[in-house]
């Protein structure tokens, strides 16, 4: 997912890592540009940080307001955020809110049905894409198998990574209709937000959710303004980082819609979900049983019985492994 990993010191001897997306076109955006313009700024505060990332977002204009720069500026804010927790010897979720939650249920992304299920799951997303009519079919299967093996009163999900279309969309929401699909998720393009307003009220009680590929409070105003989606999914590492999740959450509450973070079982979002009122409901992204994953993030907690718990450890709790990097 071209994610990076950003690291700074400060001149008290803390080292904050922050996550990041962009590949390496953002590590060129962070120590060509942001590191240059970040050397000598105070941070002692929560509002330090606010400012910080506004002076780096104006600085990026030229290049910036979407995408790779805002990716780059994510990895940055986490790591200030990181920094000035392990300086606060306070996890971020409590430097950001005292009364934080501390366990927060989860939902599994992936195929392994089985496995989620025998493993305490209560909700899964299942990635599924339109390659043509059979698609009807093996969305009802794989939906009608998860909603068997997980409950009654499971969550069932569908990401169909903006591979439909709005015909699609309402067909697919009559043959999913006896299952209870909880959302649909990225049915339409980042650019279709119109359409997707329209779309939204024709398949309720299914929810619309999406976000993943928007960028900043700038860029969930048009979302809002288009009434595109019942569910915003801000990725913490892309979208700008705590800074821009916190006021995209403020917006959120505003409009009196939903907000469950992209990957939101990671660190990065699950101290948001912690701190904030998103939605008590972490992605983690599973695979299968099979698959061997890198743990590059030491520290980082995993889900038990279908819940997740951030730790006490300060900032957000995780060290990279530096025979990853
Ligand atoms: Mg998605």
């Amino acid at each position: 997912m071209w994610q990076i990993v950003v690291r700074v010191e400060t001149d008290t001897g803390q080292t904050g890592w922050g996550f990041g997306g962009g590949g390496k076109a953002a590590v060129e955006i962070v120590n060509g540009h942001f590191s240059e313009i970040l050397v000598g700024r105070p941070l002692n505060s929560l509002s330090d940080i606010s400012e910080i990332w506004d002076y780096l977002y104006t600085e990026s204009i030229p290049y910036g307001r979407k995408g790779i720069a805002i990716m780059a500026l994510s990895g940055i804010d986490l790591s200030l955020y990181d920094a000035l927790g392990k300086a606060e010897k306070k996890p971020v979720a409590k430097l950001l809110n005292p009364v934080n939650k501390q366990i927060m249920r989860c939902y599994a992304t992936g195929v392994d049905t089985d496995w989620y299920a025998e493993t305490g799951f209560t909700a899964q997303k299942i990635p599924h894409r339109w390659t043509g009519k059979d698609s009807i079919e093996t969305a009802v299967s794989c939906t009608e198998a998860a909603r068997s093996a997980l409950g009654s009163e499971a969550e069932v999900m569908l990401d169909v990574y903006m591979s439909w279309d709005a015909d699609v969309t309402i067909q697919m929401n009559t043959a999913l209709q006896h299952v209870g699909i909880h959302w649909f998720e990225d049915v339409l393009t980042p650019d279709d937000l119109t359409e997707l307003g329209k779309l939204r009220e024709q398949i309720h009680p299914v929810n619309m959710a999406g976000g993943e590929h928007e960028f900043t409070d700038r860029g969930f105003a048009e979302i809002s303004k288009n009434q595109s989606y019942d569910i915003w999914q801000p990725d913490i590492t892309w979208c700008g980082g705590i800074t821009a999740g916190l006021r995209i959450v403020e917006m959120a509450i505003q409009d009196k819609t939903a907000v469950v973070p992209h990957r939101g079982g990671e660190p990065w979002g699950l101290h948001l979900i912690a701190a904030s009122q998103c939605e008590d409901f972490a992605e983690l992204v599973m695979g299968t049983r099979s698959l061997k994953k890198d743990n590059l993030w030491i520290g980082s907690p995993e889900p038990e019985n279908g819940y997740i718990q951030i730790t006490d450890t300060p900032g957000f709790g995780v060290e990279p492994d530096t025979n990853l990097l």
